[in-house]
């Protein structure tokens, strides 16, 4: 076994609200012990030096979309329906090598800002191909990242999933929108067999899931094609539920009940599945959810940034959600930060009520982060906390720097105070992948300007998904929010106004 010891450093234990001082020692991936400073260490051992850093699990992403980071800052004041709209022009006509650069982008990006592990769910158009998600998880594996991967897929566009939508366009936009139509419910569903059955990446770096993208997006078929899929193969099921109230409203009009009571009525609900966003979920959703032992994967930024609204997590926690915590993607994101999704998800719990007991904590904040997050992922016990047996994915924060001084409260200044700037050096599964603030596995001058030509390549060739964008906005821009002035009554604490 090859045996590394980080010596000197502060050892954070969420859970105990403590970062006292000892040494790790990693055997292989793993942390086999941690002991005393000063502690012998076996023979050959690697020492790598933490003296004056906090020591803290790894923090985990559990809901990004790779493909959405070469398109950071391309829009503004976008809701989650406009942002659909513009997917063909800000994410559309990708090659190859863009499928690549935009996921090795944003691991660099994660990796940078104490990020270990992310769930991306990974969009190819018409359908999933197994080359498409074998460079994804290239770019993860290049990196030494951890990663989830899951196609996310549909058999229907959106302007077949909202009703009426595709009524309100205008006759010269309904042509080009028709193009926009996914491939058929079978072709899909074997190409994500195909990808699955063919995944050639160590599942303990790199593993697949399957993202049936938004229940309505997809046909009832579709989505037990998908949930049979991921039985078969034993992976994670993600899908973006409850997310805006244009998609609440839809689902009860769709489905004559929620989309999460459809979903359980599917029988696809269980500790494999994960809700992303969950913003507009009431009450029975979440007891559904408990009570299948599934996740949230809850994206505060995100849900601000599209107006989409603010996750209740405390109604979450007491019906026994497994709450993990992302950034979604940085085209509507428009970071990959995993700090600040912790302090916006205190900060988001804290404006819904004056009861401050029913506030999330910093605690339950940094936990969500990594251990939920981490069982989102199906890494549930493996990574998200040092401790002996657990993965040696460790962030190593500088208690010199400003964020850090002076030391109040470990893990008050992780989520509140902690904004990525600190991160020294980063290892994933006992192999340093950032040193000394340098990311040792990519060349990153490279990167920047393979980036840079993609980004003009993307620019010309998208140039008419623009145009048919700029054209689209102000229809989908008034008929989505009129569906959303229909009153849609969530029943829980701190109800909002309708
Ligand atoms: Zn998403």
């Amino acid at each position: 076994m090859a045996y590394t010891i980080l010596r000197g450093g502060r050892v954070l234990d969420i859970a105990a609200g403590t970062a006292e001082p000892a040494d790790i020692l990693i055997g292989d991936d793993t942390i086999r012990e941690i002991v005393p400073p000063g502690s012998a260490a076996p023979e050959g051992a690697i020492r790598i030096d933490a003296t004056r850093r906090l020591l803290h699990p790894g923090l985990v992403n559990a809901h990004t979309h790779g493909h959405g980071n070469l398109a950071k800052g391309m829009g503004d004041r976008w809701t989650l329906e406009l942002l659909l709209s513009a997917a063909p022009w800000i994410t559309g006509n990708r090659n190859a090598e863009e499928k690549y650069l935009s996921t090795q982008l944003g691991a660099v990006e994660m990796v940078l800002k104490g990020c270990t592990a992310c769930y991306d769910l990974s969009f190819e158009w018409p359908t999933p191909t197994t080359e498409g998600l074998r460079l994804v998880g290239q770019a993860y594996a290049d990196v030494g990242m951890r990663a989830v991967i899951a196609p996310m897929v549909a058999d229907r566009s959106f302007y077949e999933a909202i009703p009426g939508l595709h009524d309100a366009l205008p006759q010269p936009l309904k042509a080009p929108v028709a193009e926009l139509r996914l491939a058929p419910t079978d072709a899909t569903i074997a190409a994500i067999r195909a990808a699955l059955r063919d995944w050639s990446f160590d599942r303990d770096q790199v593993k697949p899931a399957v993202a049936p993208t938004i229940p309505h997006h997809c046909s009832d078929a579709f989505i037990l094609g998908c949930a049979g899929l991921a039985r078969e193969f034993g992976v994670g099921l993600h899908s973006h539920v409850g997310e805006s109230k244009v998609q609440a409203i839809t689902g009860i009009r769709v489905y004559g009940r929620t989309q999460t009571a459809h979903l359980d009525a599917l029988g696809v609900l269980g500790p494999d599945f994960t809700v992303a966003h969950g913003v507009w979920l009431d009450n029975d959703d979440m007891a559904r959810l408990g009570d299948h032992g599934a996740s949230v994967a809850h994206n505060p930024g995100s849900n601000m940034r599209l107006g989409s609204g603010l996750a209740d997590t405390r109604a979450m926690l007491e019906r026994r959600v497994n709450l993990g915590i992302g950034t979604d993607g940085a085209n509507c994101a428009d970071n990959q930060n995993m700090y600040e999704a912790m302090r916006l998800a205190s900060f988001v719990s804290k404006v819904q009520g004056p009861d401050w007991r029913r506030w999330l904590s910093t605690r339950e904040a940094a936990l969500a982060a990594t251990e939920g997050s981490a069982r989102a992922l199906g890494f549930g016990g493996r990574i998200g906390r040092l401790a002996p047996g657990w993965k040696a994915d460790i962030v190593m924060l500088d208690l010199d720097h400003p964020n850090w001084l002076p030391f109040n409260d470990p893990v008050n200044q992780l989520v509140h105070t902690e904004d990525g700037t600190a991160v020294a050096s980063v290892m994933i599964g006992g192999r340093l992948v950032v040193d000394n603030r340098r990311v040792v596995t990519v060349d990153l001058e490279r990167l920047r300007d393979r980036v840079a030509a993609a980004r003009d390549r993307l620019a010309a060739a998208n140039a008419d998904n623009r145009r048919l964008y700029d054209a689209l906005e102000p229809v989908v821009g008034s008929y989505c929010p009129g569906l959303a002035r229909t009153p849609y009554h969530v029943h829980r604490y701190g109800a909002r106004a309708e």
